[in-house]
């Protein structure tokens, strides 16, 4: 198993209106102080969890991370190194937000090791990018692009959204287009999911959002996957496409279920079997690492049956899909046996399908994909 480490950056400029991470709209006066309190969690946390393990992957979400100076992060990024065993050929990613990013940030982080990076583009719509809260324009997308290859990025992600408030096929199309035109080496593209608490799911629950019925939702999801095939890009998630050779290495870890450790407010860690988690808020995390107090807000250790439907569901959202035999042996668990019946019925209907030990979701089963998990849940 190779473990990955995620660093979280809470800051951003303004809060997206369908954003529901751990991320507060505080300007970057405040990120010294909690880059400090950083630095001393890495340093704590690698007094505490002693391991010979060799990182693989690095990974700086958010929030977003380019509200901090270059500078900041590569200081995070070597205190990273100093603590624990970076493998040289570690896969580097930040998230970044082409509102924030500049030339002269973007040389610095890849000349202190960044080695990928991951563009919040979302749309090249203009009046939708500010409808959903975004700060940054088509255009600026496109020159976060260039900038980053100028400054020596050459693994470069492109976040889209689709099933957005008022948008159409046609639409959406033009987006998927201008995208295909950047090249990029890897595109993510989610369906928007209302989340509670946001901005998006009051004016929801108040009946002021006009989103795409479920059948052009699945229009859009289908137009993703007929154009990524067309333009070369291996979907090797249900909404991840690479161009071979530049798969997300860092998300394997967690569809994987593999072990990562996590920093920062509101990080979570799944190391040892036990899933921890940060407080959430910046200032909170900042005076407790002041105060050498406990930064956990949760603390659960999976059991074998959970954590194997956990592993069920995580490595179903993987083209290549789950070795079940492997995963038996793992949780000291029978999947065939446990779960039996669900596997049979998502087999009747043509939702999964299996290949020896190998079992994955069927071109019918993406988009269904919610109802193969249920039963993984829980029981079989
Ligand atoms: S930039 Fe990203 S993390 Fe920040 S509010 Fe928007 S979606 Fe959320």
């Amino acid at each position: 198993m190779n473990p990955g480490i995620y660093v979280h950056i809470p800051y951003c400029s303004s809060k997206c209106h369908y954003c529901d991470f751990n991320s507060y709209a505080l300007g970057q006066a405040r990120t010294e102080p909690y880059v400090r309190a950083l630095l001393r969690e890495i340093e704590r946390t690698a007094a505490e969890v002693k391991t010979e393990s060799r990182f693989e992957t690095v990974f700086f979400g958010g929030g977003t991370p380019t509200m901090c100076s270059g500078e900041q992060l590569v200081r995070i990024l070597n205190a990273l190194r100093s603590s624990y065993d970076l493998s040289p050929e570690a896969e580097i990613t930040t998230e970044a937000n082409p509102g924030t990013v500049t030339l002269e940030q973007l040389a610095q982080l890849r000349q202190g090791g960044f080695n990928r990076i991951s563009f919040g583009v979302q749309s090249f719509d203009n009046a939708l990018l500010r409808s959903i809260g975004r700060i940054h324009t088509d255009r600026q997308a496109e020159e976060a692009v260039a900038l980053a290859r100028e400054a020596g990025f050459a693994n470069i992600n492109v976040d889209l959204m689709f099933g957005l408030p008022g948008q159409a096929l046609p639409a959406f199309g033009e987006t998927l287009d201008r995208a295909f035109e950047l090249d990029v080496p890897h595109l993510s593209i989610y369906g928007l999911i209302v989340e509670e608490g946001t901005a998006f799911g009051r004016w929801h629950e108040q009946g002021k959002l006009d989103l795409p019925d479920d059948s052009l939702e699945r229009e859009m999801y289908d137009l993703v996957l007929e154009q990524t095939a067309e333009y070369g890009y291996e979907q090797y998630e249900i909404s991840n496409f690479a161009k071979p050779g530049f798969r997300c290495a860092h998300n394997q870890v967690y569809w994987r279920n593999e072990p990562y450790l996590g920093f920062g407010a509101g990080a979570v860690a799944y190391w040892n079997g036990v899933r921890r988690t940060n407080c959430l808020l910046p200032g909170e995390y900042v005076r407790r690492m002041r105060e050498v107090v406990s930064l956990s807000i949760e603390e659960e250790r999976l059991d074998p049956r959970d954590a194997l439907g956990e592993s069920l569901m995580l490595g179903l959202r993987m083209m290549d899909g789950v070795d079940i035999d492997a995963l038996s042996q793992r949780f000291g668990l029978d999947v065939r046996f446990l779960y039996a019946a669900h596997l049979r019925r998502m087999t009747e209907l043509h939702l999964l399908e299996s290949d020896g030990s190998r079992m994955r979701l069927t071109r019918e089963g993406l988009p269904l994909a919610n109802e193969v998990w249920a039963g993984f849940i829980g029981g079989g």
